[in-house]
Parts: structure tokens; sequence; C-alpha cells
């Protein structure tokens, strides 16, 4: 499970920026995940459920948005979405599509308490 070294370090990061910040806790941690990242979200869960205690973050409330994949085309151009298993353009049928969102990992923003 990658998502407990996952966690550690968003806890690590939130947890600098709350003390920079003078916070007293934090309340909210608000993280965008791409859906190729592999991240399962319960395991982020409860992985956040184990690291926090100890930390500024416990009891803190843990949002997650999910951002579908999207591809371009390097045969027509066209830009889509798609799943995480199929990435052939829906407009010529290429197989020749970069990856331009979906590998998404990072804190969006947090809310602290002074
Ligand atoms: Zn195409």
């Amino acid at each position: 499970m990658h998502e407990f070294s996952l966690m550690q370090s968003v806890l690590d990061t939130v947890e600098a920026s709350a003390r920079d910040a003078g916070a007293e806790r934090v309340t909210v941690i608000k993280l965008v995940i791409g859906e190729m990242s592999e991240v399962v979200e319960e395991a982020m869960e409860f992985a956040f459920e184990a690291l926090s205690p100890q930390t500024l973050s416990a009891g803190a409330a843990l949002e997650m948005r999910i951002v579908r994949p999207r591809s371009r085309c390097a045969a027509c151009g066209q830009e889509f979405e798609h799943d995480r298993y199929h990435r052939a353009c829906p407009h010529c049928g290429s197989l020749a599509c970069e990856l331009i969102a979906g590998r998404e990992l990072y804190i969006d923003a947090i809310e602290i308490e002074n």
C-alpha cells in the first residue's frame, strides 16, 4: 500500500504549513487525486486515521477530489476523457495518445484554526 507513504508526506507538508501559519490545529485537508495515480480513497482514509493522531491534523476532515483521466490524441489533436483502461481516441481510434490529466496527486488547500 503506497497510500501510507503518500499520506505521511501529505501530513508532513500540512504540518509544516500549519506551523508556519501559527495554527493550533488543521480542520480540513483537501487533496486532488488523479484516477490514474492508482491511489485508493479508502486506503488514504485508513492511512490518515492511522497517521494523523499526534499531529495538528488529528480530527481534520479529509476531502478528496478525484480527477478523471484526459488524453490528447497525437493523430487528430482531440482531447478526451476516458477511464483507467481505455485510452484509444474516440474520434479516430488512434492509440497514440498522451495523458494530460489524471496522474495528479497534490494538496489543494488546507483550513486551519489559530
Ligand atoms: Zn484521434
